[in-house]
């Protein structure tokens, strides 16, 4: 069971040879015994999950279960959860217990009956690629614990691969699903932007901060993407538009399908063995009867840059809210109100926040707007239409999803600029909008590589799709890591 499908669990649900109660307790065991080694949960809170696991067995008893119910899934911690510890891996919200649910663990709870196993370590405020920037300290890989998860959804990344839980939600502002996806061999989908509702999900940047499943199969993914879009009117920039079911063109055959590579992600700056799995990948997608043709995204070299004015511009604007008056960590020794924000910020936040908060305001500031705000949003432009072009002649963009295999933890911590080249192939997917998705396609040095499909815009069915048939094909997302037990 602690290895299977959610389709292999749900049909062990509804044909009761496994109660939700009793799944519940064979994920929480499993995580009090591995969670000490790799720190994937920063709350867990076995008698809230027991009591989800009742009311779907309760559901299940009465004939109105979904797909999902009873299904147990581990939530970022970045996801309000009414009751729950909410603290975004920071200090600043180290107290916070949330009074609402966002939309997406509304859904998941009331609607699909799915039950919370806890919350997910991640970067401070989903900083980060590789989990060290958490006030709880960091997430060890399962694949070897001397190394990063990725981040910043690395909690649930390691939760995942260890099987401490089926499946997790993630964020993705700039590559937070698909990088840790890749460096713990799981299969991570970031939707296009506005699919699933933001509400709820504490901002880091709005414009490119998007929720979405990661999962050991596209299939998983599918049925969960399927549970978490949907207008909301809590959210101003959801999207309205008619549902779809994400499993139904999961086993369609890829005749004919146009891959394309963009020849700026098949040049320097990756590692060869990375490159050696993302083309064996490619190859096996011809197999499949794919055809490939090179298109380029001229822009791409811009995205880092440009990111890192416009994600911290949002940031600076977003946690401006933590002051230490309405909820959050509140220094204890202060002067007048000027004094208590300033030491409540200082004590609260962590280092890379205050960097990307200081870069913000800077950006922001009379005098550079035009230079350095106004400037990256033109090349944000840019690179949705270098996208535009390029799916002019393809219908799914292929390429690695990190330059790297999972890092030394303390190996890039020092330097961020290493840190933030991590996202070099998935940050130009947020600034165009775009969905994204990572799939495990082999190893280099015995640790995962990601391979990444980009679809145009609402085309999740197609990546789903593309990867599943692939994944059909091969049995490189099966692969667990040993000496865990
Ligand atoms: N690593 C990138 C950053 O630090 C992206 C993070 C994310 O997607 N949340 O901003």
């Amino acid at each position: 069971m602690i290895n299977a499908s959610l389709k292999t669990l749900s049909l062990a649900l509804a044909s009761k040879k496994i109660s939700s109660v009793e799944l519940t307790q064979l994920f929480l065991d499993r995580i009090e015994r591995l969670n000490p080694t790799l720190n994937a949960f920063v709350t867990v809170d076995a008698e809230k999950s027991l009591n989800f696991a009742r009311a779907a067995d309760a559901r299940i008893a009465a004939g109105n279960a979904g797909l999902l119910t009873g299904i147990p899934i581990a939530q970022k911690d970045i996801f309000c959860a009414e009751g729950w510890l909410t603290t975004c891996g920071s200090k600043m919200l180290a107290n916070f217990v949330s009074p609402y649910d966002a939309t997406v663990i509304r859904k998941m709870h009331s609607e699909a009956g799915m039950v919370s196993l806890g919350k997910t370590n991640m970067d401070e405020f989903a900083m980060g690629s590789s989990n060290e920037t958490s006030f709880f300290g960091p997430v060890r890989n399962p694949w070897d614990t001397e190394r990063v998860p990725g981040g910043s959804s690395g909690g649930s990344a390691a939760a995942v691969a260890a099987r401490l839980a089926p499946a997790a939600t993630g964020t993705d502002t700039g590559g937070s699903i698909r990088q840790p996806a890749a460096l713990c061999n799981l299969t991570g989908l970031k939707p296009t932007y506005g699919v699933v509702s933001r509400y709820g999900m504490i901002a880091f940047a709005s414009s490119l901060d998007q929720g979405g499943p990661m999962a050991a199969s596209a299939e998983d993914c599918a049925l969960l993407l399927n549970t978490m879009v949907g207008f909301d009117e809590r959210d101003s920039t959801s999207l309205e538009r008619p549902a779809e079911d994400y499993t139904l063109n999961l086993e369609k055959p890829l005749n004919g399908l146009r891959i394309g590579l963009p020849k700026e992600f098949f040049g320097e700056g990756c590692d060869a063995g990375v490159m050696a799995a993302v083309r064996a990948a490619i190859a096996e997608y011809e197999k499949l009867g794919a055809t490939t043709v090179e298109v380029s995204l001229p822009n791409s070299h811009l995205s880092v840059p440009a990111y890192y004015v416009i994600a911290p511009a949002e940031a600076s604007s977003n946690l401006s809210r933590f002051d230490g008056v309405r909820y959050g960590f509140r220094a204890e020794d202060y002067g007048n109100l000027d004094d208590m924000y300033m030491k409540s910020r200082a004590q609260g936040f962590g280092a890379e926040v205050k960097r990307r908060i200081m870069i913000g305001a800077y950006v922001l500031s009379h005098g550079y707007y035009d230079a350095y705000y106004l400037q990256a949003q033109r090349i944000r432009r840019l690179i949705a239409n270098d996208f535009v072009e390029a799916f002019k002649v393809c219908d799914v963009i292929m390429g690695p999803t990190s330059p790297s295999t999972a890092f030394k933890l303390g190996e890039k911590a020092a330097d961020p600029v290493q840190m933030y080249l991590s996202d070099i192939y998935t940050i130009a997917v947020n600034l165009a909008g775009l969905p994204g998705m990572s799939v495990p396609c082999g190893f280099a040095g015995g640790l995962p590589v990601g391979l990444q499909l980009i679809g145009n815009y609402f085309a999740e069915a197609q990546l789903l799709n593309a990867a599943h048939r692939y994944q059909l094909a091969t049995d490189w997302h099966q692969q667990r890591p040993g000496g865990l037990a």
